[in-house]
């Protein structure tokens, strides 16, 4: 298929007729903002055999590579308005593939509400996908890394290394962990609330480790964190994989990525708002830990396990 009719076939129905996307026939996306609004942006790429398989399927790599973008603005408590795709082809695409791409897309705009306004279409192998994404936050909201105070509390959303069992390949109940992999919810609502509810300005989703990317937060707001082992939230599936499989060590859910779940900050004070926010979204919100000032120079993630003995942490998180 030529270019130009993989657009006008598969990508100019993502754009949903939306003004911003100018159909898809200029050399520009064109967004406007409400005054009393700011525009937050982020970009995901994925390379075949790093990020993704041929083998997953064309629906699950769009799913997932437009689902992580979506953990980012989570992430930033932004909405989603729309996103700009950079496209690969080469001889192992055929139309199935790009329509199948397309669906998986289409699938996940309808469920967070944004649409296609722009992007490439290239020729590369291996193949590489891009994503950008643009979403809003109200003029002045700050949901960032560096804002963690002394004291605060420690929350993460939902259960922690799902993803990671599911990838090496551990079976579960209706594949749930293996989906878990594949599709990631991005904790779009959660974000949104965390800002609206002013439960909490400092957040960053799990995409590397829940340690490597607390350590994040810990360098940028200056601090040390403390975490509990046994807080840490792990699903019915993972907790029966690690029943039946004693050689694998709990510490890897820990320390691998792709959760996309939101750590969040919250003062003391807050603490009980989190969970009436939790019941509402239907979403587990755990207390794991807490900051404490640090004595060094070097900020750090200590994990302690439930005689408070502080565990040693091998390796953190995963790096491109
Ligand atoms: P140009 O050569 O002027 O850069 P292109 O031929 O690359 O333009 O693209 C033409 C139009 O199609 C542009 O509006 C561009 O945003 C859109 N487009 C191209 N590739 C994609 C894609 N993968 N997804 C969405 N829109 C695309
Ligand atoms: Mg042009």
């Amino acid at each position: 298929m030529r270019e130009f009719e993989i657009i006008e076939k598969f990508f100019k129905p993502l754009s949903n007729h939306n003004k911003a996307a100018q159909n898809l026939s200029d050399d520009v996306a064109k967004i406007s903002l409400k005054a009393n609004e700011e525009l937050v942006i982020s970009k995901d790429a994925f390379v075949e055999n790093v990020h993704f398989l041929l083998k997953d399927g064309a629906f699950n790599i769009a799913s997932k590579l437009l689902r992580t973008n979506l953990s980012d603005l989570a992430a930033s408590g932004a909405k989603p308005l729309y996103y700009m795709l950079g496209f690969s082809k080469n001889k192992n695409i055929d139309e199935k593939f790009i329509k199948e791409f397309a669906r998986g897309l289409k699938e996940v705009q309808n469920e967070f509400n944004l649409c296609l306004i722009g992007g490439d279409t290239v020729l590369a192998d291996p193949l590489f996908f891009s994503i950008t994404i643009f979403g809003s936050v109200k003029k002045g909201q700050n949901l960032a890394r560096n804002n963690a105070k002394n004291g605060d509390l420690i929350f993460v959303s939902g259960a922690i290394g799902d993803a990671h069992l599911g990838l090496q390949g551990f079976k579960s109940n209706k594949n749930y962990l293996i989906n878990r992999h594949l599709c990631p919810t991005p904790r779009i609502e959660l974000g949104q609330r965390l800002v609206a509810e002013k439960l909490s300005n400092c957040a960053i989703d799990v995409s590397d480790g829940l340690i490597a990317d607390l350590q994040h937060i810990c360098q940028a707001s200056k601090l040390d964190a403390e975490i509990f082992f046994d807080k840490i939230p792990f699903s019915k599936e993972a907790k029966k994989v690690l029943k039946t499989n004693p050689k694998k060590n709990p510490l890897d859910l820990l320390n691998s990525g792709d959760d996309y779940e939101l750590i969040f900050v919250v003062s003391p004070k807050n603490e009980k708002k989190v969970l009436t926010t939790a019941k509402k979204l239907k979403l587990d919100l755990t207390h794991i830990g807490q900051f404490k000032k640090s004595t060094e120079k070097k900020f750090t993630v200590s994990l302690f396990d439930q005689k408070n003995h502080k565990l040693t942490i091998k390796k953190l998180g995963y790096e491109h």
